[in-house]
């Protein structure tokens, strides 16, 4: 048979396959272990809010009827407590199908799409799938944003900026005032994408809610946020967009699938947001894990990003994957990083403390043997 690659579009084939967090059922069958910290992709150890449980009992009726292609119970829920208008809203089967939507509408075969570096991988990935070029804005030495660089990116004019904030993998931030030089730098010619799959951690006074900085700004910007991470909603596939304006929301809406968001999705998202303790507890048990994490790693002598998220970017001083392996062995997930120039980075998540204390531990055995 032909080789079938010569029917693959050159921007696929340079794409690499994502690369996904292990499963617990792969690491238990591939390790035989019995206890795994699964601490690789960013999960909430708390999981859902309790008021999953009584929607799941009666489940039959979600699943039997198409869902509402616009998911408007949903939207105007969202669009009254961001105080934005309900047609600025676009939900979708994960923020990262949101990243797709937008690509595919916007980036033409050699556009520029600048972002930050190291990046998430999927804003880069679908550039590429486009056709279009990315520009990497790495982050400085210190592992924090490098603004004057970022400007300087912004002021060349990309077809898009597109970057997360805060940053993932590295867990810095763009601050109110940084956020705000941003959007100046810019105009109508560029699309600004703000990805903040981590707002509900990094929410304070230091960290900008960009949808209430943008709204009325006179560019066009997209907002992204998910219902995966604090939320703890990540099996469901939900996320939302806030658009700039409802005339370039409606043409980001043809360029998905019409139903890209199911019906149980839809109602489990709406019974998160009716239960903000629930949220809150998640939120304040991340920070409390993530500064005890923090100060047992620097007391290790380990170099660590600042983060906002509910994960740490740790220099592990040499390469990940084999360390990886090690921790894999004692029944640890984490995310090694293969970007060039971070490969002796690893990302953990912030678990559960026994989790936590299980990747502590396995790190100083691995470390040692
Ligand atoms: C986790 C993550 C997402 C993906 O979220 P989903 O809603 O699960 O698709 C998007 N962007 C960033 C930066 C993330 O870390």
């Amino acid at each position: 048979m032909a080789d079938p690659s010569s029917l693959i579009r050159g921007e696929i084939r340079s794409i690499a396959p994502y690369n996904a967090g292990l499963t617990l059922e792969e690491v238990r069958a591939t390790y035989r272990v019995d206890t795994i910290a699964k601490l690789g992709s960013n999960e909430n150890p708390l999981g859902p809010s309790p008021a999953l449980r009584r929607l799941f009992s009666d489940i039959g009726e979600l699943a039997r009827l198409y869902p509402d292609p616009q998911g408007r119970a949903l939207c105007a829920r969202l669009a009254d407590s961001l105080g934005v208008n309900a047609d600025q809203m676009i939900l979708g089967n994960g923020s990262e199908d949101l990243i797709g939507v937008i690509c595919r509408s916007v980036v033409r075969p050699g556009d520029t799409v600048a972002t930050l570096y190291p990046s998430f991988p999927l804003h880069e990935d679908y550039t590429t799938l486009m056709g279009g070029r990315v520009e990497r804005v790495p982050v400085t030495e210190d592992l924090t944003v490098d603004m004057p660089a970022l400007l300087a990116a912004a002021a060349r004019k990309p077809r898009m900026l597109m970057f997360s904030n805060p940053m993932n993998p590295v867990g810095c931030w763009l601050t109110p005032d940084a956020m705000a030089q941003v959007a100046a730098a810019l105009d109508a010619e560029t699309l600004l994408v703000v990805d903040e799959a981590y707002a509900e951690y990094a929410a304070g006074d230091d960290y900008p809610s960009a949808i209430d900085m943008l709204n009325g700004k006179d560019i066009p910007w997209v907002v992204l946020r998910t219902f995966s991470k604090a939320y703890g909603l990540a099996g469901l596939r939900i996320g939302y967009g806030v658009v700039s304006d409802s005339g370039l929301c409606d043409f980001f809406n043809r360029a998905r699938t019409p139903f890209n968001t199911n019906a149980i999705a839809q109602a489990s998202a709406i019974a998160a947001l009716d239960d903000p303790d629930h949220l809150a507890r998640s939120v304040a048990a991340a920070l409390g894990e993530r500064e005890r994490m923090k100060t047992a790693l620097a007391a290790a002598g380990y170099r660590i990003a600042p983060s906002k998220g509910n994960f740490l970017f740790v220099d592990v001083g040499r390469d990940a994957s084999e360390l990886n392996l090690a921790l894999l062995a004692r029944g640890v997930i984490v995310k090694p990083w293969k970007q060039p120039g971070f490969e002796s980075f690893i990302r953990v998540s912030i678990g559960a403390p026994e989790e936590n204390d299980h990747f502590l531990r396995a790190l100083g055995e691995a470390e040692a043997g």
